[in-house]
Parts: structure tokens; C-alpha cells; sequence
């Protein structure tokens, strides 16, 4: 059984055939660092990662390369608001993009180039498809000519006639045909700068992706992704950047991740409507939202409310008390051979797996993968008692957690460490001796030491040490 795969170039689900063995390359469009990401923003990140997790379940050695946008408008707008430089904006939006993400439990990318550390590759880039004919200088600025790239429009399945007349671009006497975009901007007053054959500039946003995808995973990448608002302009754009440039396939296999709306409208900071990742994340688990965002398929809209992330809260309690009840039975099972009766189950459990893969397998059907696992809980809880052998308790709890994994779900341990244990145990003796209550105190110290736990009455207050 192979992955398949719904490519947006070809409109249908293909079978997944890396170009190298064992190995993936994959590139997802990643954040412009000028602020805090948004839960939109979230869902097409926890989406790719979710891919990749799979994928490295499945076997394979996964590239995974997601960038950073640091150098463009919004970038420049809020330098100058905040009276410090691009380069201050998107180190200090990198840093909190990396404590969010790492909140969410995703997985840090192979790397995370950013625009203005290939400025170089851009300009060599750039300067191939004028050599080529592909592109045209303007007082400073490069174009990309549109109408030399017969193929434009494959990716968005519309015709350059169409998307002209659709365009409500402003006039731009710059520009040979309406859809030209820019691949280098000249400088204006106030804005960074790099040298380069045209004289001083920066790129325009959709030649970073192109340059980074192949000098960091070669001209043609296994998988290109990115949210459903990327396909048109910015994919249509790497597209036909690359593919002039270098005469090859771009990338095999195009992912897109439908919205995240608010009331039916996409969440964007544009429109004003969104939370910020760092809120949801101060009043719910990183686990919980992950099973909310993957509890659709990725290819379809999901709204946003604090309801659904309610419900996924209780929804991951459920599996959660089922994790309990196993590593209690665990803990309090006889370590001997199955039973007759328990022989048909435990074979039983495989099929669960089977399930997910082949529901993970069809296009990364994490709604489905999820109902599996729902389904194993429920026989779990009616088929694993405190009499049941320790080994089939066992095999039942590391399925669950695998199964998780991909997803990243289904991580902790529901039992509290001894440290917090022992830090609950010191306050309570604490509270026991202010209220004078030293019966209660004196107890405590000796379960205390029955763990083997040593209290030091210190100026500072109460240490702690193992005997
Ligand atoms: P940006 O920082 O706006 O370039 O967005 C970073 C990533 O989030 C891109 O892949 C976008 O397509 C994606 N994205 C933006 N808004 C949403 C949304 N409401 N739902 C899902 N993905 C989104
Ligand atoms: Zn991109």
C-alpha cells in the first residue's frame, strides 16, 4: 500500500513516489516575521507537520525546509512604526515564532532559511531568467514577463487570458503585461537595501521560495506546500520562476490547507479577526489543539470556536483516561501468559493500526485516523481489566501512544512525576504546621521518608533531598 496524495496541479489524489528512495523533500511557505501567528496561521503549520511526522512514521527521511519572510512590506511598515530596523523586527518575531511553535508541539523544521541569508542565490536566480529571456529591467526593478512562460496559470487551472481579464490590477506602466510581478524591487527612501546588477534593492517575496527550495533540496522538490490562499499568486509565481530558470518540474506533488475561517471568513490579520496562537495556548493544551485542527481533513474549511475547543478538550480527556486505566492495570497486573479468551484480542489490536494507515495512507485523513483511534479506546475500556495479563494492558497502551504520534497526540504520562509529588506533599506539611496542626505535619514528614525523601528546615524555607 502506497501514500497517495491529492496534488492541486492535477486536481486528483496520486500515488506518492519520492524522486529519491526513502527520502522526501518538502518545502512549506512559512511565516512573515512581523508579528505573533494567528491559529490560521497554526493549522497550516501543524498540518505540515503532521504530514512530516507521518511520513517519518512511514519510514522515510524527511527534508523538511520552511522559510522565514523577512524582508518585504509589512516588514518595513512596522520597523518604521516601532523605530528599529528589519532586521530587529524579524530576529525578535523568529524568537517568539519558535516559542509558539514549540508550545504547539511542532516538530523544528530541517531548517528554516530566511530571505536575506540567500540574497546571493536570489540575484544569481534573478539574473538567469533575464539571460534568459524570461524577465526585463525596468529603472532598477526586474519583471518577470508572464506571457514568455506558456504555462502560466497550470497550477490555479486558469488561462493568462482569463487572469488578466479577472485582474483588477492597477495600472502599472512598468509593466509589459497585467500579470507581471516583480522579481526585484529598486530602493525607495528609508528602506533596506542590497547591491546588486540593477543597482541597489531586495527581492520581491515569490523569488525567495524558488531560490531556497533548490539550493537547499535541488530543482525539482518531492512536495510543495502551503494555506489555500498561496496557490494564486505566490505558487503560480514560484512555478514559473523556477520552471523557466531551470526547465524542470518544480516540485512533484502541490498540498494546500484549506482555511481556518471565523464565522465563515478566512481568520487574517488583515480583517482583524483572529487570536493569536500564544492566547489559545494560555487557556488550552497544545494536545487540544491539535486534535481540533486535525479533526478535519486538512482539506476542508473548519471553523473556528471556543466550543469546538471545548469539546476536543473532553474529547482528549477520554483518550487520556483510557492512557490512565492502562498504565494503572499496568502497575497492578499479573505478568503472566494470555489467557484463551484474551489471545483473540490481542491480535485484535493490529487491525487498529492497519485502519489508521490505511486512513493516513488516503491523503493524510486525520479525521479518520482520529475516529480509529476513538474506536480502540472504546474496546480498550470494555476488554482490559485489572485482571487482565500486564502484556496485552501493555501492547493496548503503546499502540494508543503510537498511533499519537504522528498527530502529536497521546505524549504524556497521566501519572504526576515524583517531583511534583513531593513539592505537593512539602506544601501541604506547610500548611499543616502554620495551622498548628503538627500531628498532620509530623505524618507527612514520615511518608515523606518512606520515599525516601530527607526534609531540611532552612532559613529560605523547606529543602529537600533524597536519602
Ligand atoms: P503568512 O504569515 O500570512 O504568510 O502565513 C503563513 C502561512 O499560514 C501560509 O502558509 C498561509 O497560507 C497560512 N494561512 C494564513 N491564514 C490562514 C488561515 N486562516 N487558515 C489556514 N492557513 C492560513
Ligand atoms: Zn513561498
Amino acid at each position: 500500500m502506497a501514500i497517495k496524495i491529492y496534488n492541486t496541479m492535477t486536481r486528483q489524489k496520486e500515488e506518492f513516489k519520492p524522486i529519491n528512495e526513502g527520502e522526501v523533500k518538502m518545502y512549506a511557505c512559512g511565516p512573515t516575521v512581523y508579528n505573533y501567528f494567528h491559529i490560521g496561521n497554526a493549522r497550516t503549520f501543524i498540518v505540515f507537520d503532521t504530514v512530516r511526522r507521518y511520513l517519518e512514521y512511514r519510514g522515510y527521511k524527511v527534508k523538511f525546509i520552511q522559510n522565514f519572510t523577512d524582508i518585504d512590506d509589512k516588514m518595513i511598515k512596522k520597523a518604521n512604526e516601532e523605530g528599529v530596523t528589519v532586521k530587529d523586527i524579524a530576529e525578535k518575531y523568529i524568537q517568539e515564532y519558535y516559542k509558539d511553535a514549540d508550545n504547539l508541539k511542532i516538530k523544528r523544521a530541517t531548517q528554516n532559511p530566511r530571505a536575506t541569508e540567500y540574497i546571493n542565490e536570489i540575484i544569481e536566480f534573478v539574473k538567469d531568467l533575464v539571460d534568459k529571456g524570461y524577465a526585463y529591467v525596468v529603472d532598477g526593478d526586474v519583471y518577470f514577463d508572464t506571457t514568455k512562460f506558456k504555462e502560466y496559470g497550470k497550477l490555479s487551472h486558469q488561462s493568462i487570458e482569463d487572469l488578466e481579464a479577472g485582474a483588477r490590477i492597477e495600472v502599472d506602466e512598468r509593466k509589459r503585461n497585467p500579470m507581471d510581478f516583480a522579481l526585484w524591487k529598486a530602493k525607495k527612501e528609508g528602506e533596506p537595501a542590497w547591491d546588486s546588477p540593477w543597482g541597489p534593492g531586495r527581492p520581491g517575496w515569490h523569488i525567495e521560495c524558488s531560490t531556497m527550495a533548490c539550493t537547499l533540496l535541488g530543482e525539482t522538490i518531492d512536495i510543495h506546500g502551503g494555506g489555500a490562499d498561496l496557490i494564486f499568486p505566490h505558487h503560480e509565481n514560484e512555478i514559473a520562476q523556477s520552471e523557466a530558470r531551470n526547465g524542470k518540474p518544480f516540485a512533484n506533488y502541490w498540498m494546500h490547507v484549506a482555511y481556518l475561517n471565523v464565522n465563515n471568513q478566512k481568520m487574517s490579520k488583515s480583517l482583524n479577526n483572529f487570536f493569536t496562537a500564544r492566547e489559545i495556548l494560555e487557556k488550552y493544551d497544545a494536545e487540544v489543539i491539535r486534535l481540533f485542527m486535525l479533526s478535519g481533513h486538512y482539506r476542508n474549511p473548519i471553523n473556528f470556536s471556543l466550543d469546538l475547543l471545548d469539546q476536543a478538550k473532553s474529547a482528549l480527556e477520554r483518550l487520556y483516561n483510557a492512557v490512565a486505566h492502562l498504565e494503572h492495570v499496568i502497575e497492578v497486573s499479573e505478568d503472566r501468559e494470555l489467557k484463551d479468551e484474551e489471545v483473540e484480542f490481542y491480535n485484535r489490536l493490529d487491525s487498529f493500526k492497519e485502519k489508521y494507515i490505511e486512513a493516513m495512507d488516503d491523503d493524510f485523513n486525520t479525521a479518520d485516523a482520529i475516529s480509529i483511534i476513538f474506536d480502540l479506546v472504546r474496546e480498550v475500556n470494555t476488554n482490559i481489566k485489572e485482571t487482565s495479563a500486564k502484556k496485552l494492558a501493555q501492547k493496548a497502551l503503546n499502540l494508543i501512544r503510537e498511533l499519537g504520534g504522528p498527530l502529536g497526540i497521546l505524549e504524556k504520562s497521566t501519572k504526576v512525576s515524583l517531583d511534583e509529588e513531593i513539592e505537593r506533599l512539602i506544601e501541604e506539611r506547610q500548611k499543616a504546621r502554620k495551622e498548628k496542626n503538627y500531628a498532620l505535619a509530623d505524618k507527612i514528614r514520615e511518608q515523606l521518608k518512606e520515599m525516601g525523601i530527607i526534609l531540611e528546615d532552612t532559613p529560605q524555607g523547606v529543602r529537600w533531598r533524597r536519602i
